[in-house]
C-alpha cells in the first residue's frame, strides 16, 4: 500500500499541516517543526503538541507516515567547529520537537564540505554528529536525504549515503529519502523501466532499501546529471510520468511517506489523485 502526501504548511502551527494534509486528499505528509530558514525557534508548547496528536490521530495518518524535514541552515559536515556545534544544537532541537509530536523520523541533507575540507573528512563529520545526536535522544531516525550535489553539497552519490550509515554506530535508527528530482540530476536516470531497474539496483546493492524510509517525489526543471535542485510538477520536467509509474507499482516503496514537493501547490491534490491512478 501506498500512503502518498505532501510537504504542506506548517504556517500559524504544526497542526495546520495536518489540516493542510487532509484537504488535498493525502495519507502522508511532511512539514517544518519550525521555521525551516531560522536558527532559533520557541520551544513546542504542551497544547501545541496535544493539539497535534489529537488531529493527527483524528485524522487517521499514521505517525510514520508523516516526514518532517528539519532546517535548511543545518550542516552537520560543517569544516568549521563552531559553526558546526550549532548546527548540532539545532538539529538536535529538531530531534527532540520530532520526538515530543510523536514522530519517528527526521529527514535531513548529509551536509556540505564548502570546499574546506575533503568529502571523506565531511562525511565523517556527519556520521559522528549522528551517533552524538542519536547517543542524547530516543525513538527517531535520522533520514538522510539524497541532494542534486549542488555546490560542495555531499549525499548525491549513493556511496556517499552508505559511507556515512557505515560510521553510524545504531544503524536501526538511521534512514534514506529518495529525492527524485535530486537523484536525477544527481545523474541517476529513472526514465525508462530499463534505466529505472538498473538505477533502483545500484541503490539496493550500494545503500539497500532497508534504509528506506520516505521518498520525495518531484519532476525535475534541469536535465539529467546537471546538479541542479530546481523541483517541477510531475509530468511537467525531464523526468516525465513513466517514472512515478514505476514507483507507484515499486513495492520496495510500501508503507513509507511518498512526499511531493512540487512546486504549485494547487494542484497537489489532482497529483495525488494521478499517483494513485497509476497503481495497476
Ligand atoms: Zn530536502
Ligand atoms: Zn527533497
Amino acid at each position: 500500500m501506498k500512503y502518498v502526501g505532501a510537504h504542506t504548511s506548517a504556517t500559524g502551527g504544526v497542526v495546520n499541516a495536518i489540516t493542510h494534509a487532509q484537504s488535498i486528499g493525502a495519507k502522508a505528509f511532511a512539514l517544518f517543526t519550525k521555521n525551516q530558514r531560522r536558527w532559533d525557534a520557541k520551544p513546542l508548547e504542551s497544547k501545541t503538541v496535544d493539539e497535534f496528536q489529537k488531529a493527527l490521530h483524528t485524522s487517521g495518518i499514521l505517525p510514520k507516515h508523516v516526514l518532517p524535514h528539519d532546517s535548511y541552515l543545518i550542516n552537520l559536515g560543517h569544516p568549521e567547529s563552531d559553526k558546526r556545534a550549532k548546527s548540532m544544537e539545532a538539529f538536535l532541537d529538531e530531534v527532540q520537537r520530532c520526538s515530543l509530536l510523536g514522530l519517528d523520523r527526521l529527514n535531513f541533507h548529509p551536509g556540505s564540505h564548502l570546499k574546506q575540507i575533503s568529502e571523506d573528512e565531511c562525511m565523517s563529520k556527519i556520521s559522528e554528529a549522528m551517533n552524538i545526536t542519536l547517543d542524547k535522544t530516543q525513538g527517531v531516525s535520522l533520514v538522510l536525504e539524497n541532494t542534486a550535489g549542488q555546490g560542495s553539497n555531499l549525499g548525491w552519490k549513493f556511496e556517499h549515503l552508505a559511507q556515512i550509515i557505515d560510521k553510524v554506530e545504531d544503524k536501526s535508527r538511521v534512514g534514506v529519502c529518495i529525492d527524485t528530482c535530486h537523484m536525477f540530476t544527481a545523474g541517476y536516470d529513472i526514465r525508462t523501466r530499463e534505466a529505472y531497474d538498473v538505477t533502483m539496483a545500484q541503490f539496493e546493492n550500494i545503500v539497500g532499501f532497508r534504509y528506506l524510509k520516505g521518498m520525495h517525489l518531484n519532476d525535475s526543471k534541469p536535465a539529467l546529471g546537471s546538479h541542479v535542485d530546481r523541483h517541477d510538477s510531475l509530468g511537467a520536467g525531464k523526468i516525465g510520468l513513466d517514472a512515478f509509474r514505476f514507483i507507484m507499482n515499486d513495492e520496495r516503496m510500501d508503507d513509507i511517506p511518498l512526499i511531493l514537493e512540487t512546486i504549485d501547490e494547487t494542484i497537489w491534490a489532482d497529483e495525488i489523485k494521478l499517483l494513485y491512478s497509476f497503481v495497476d
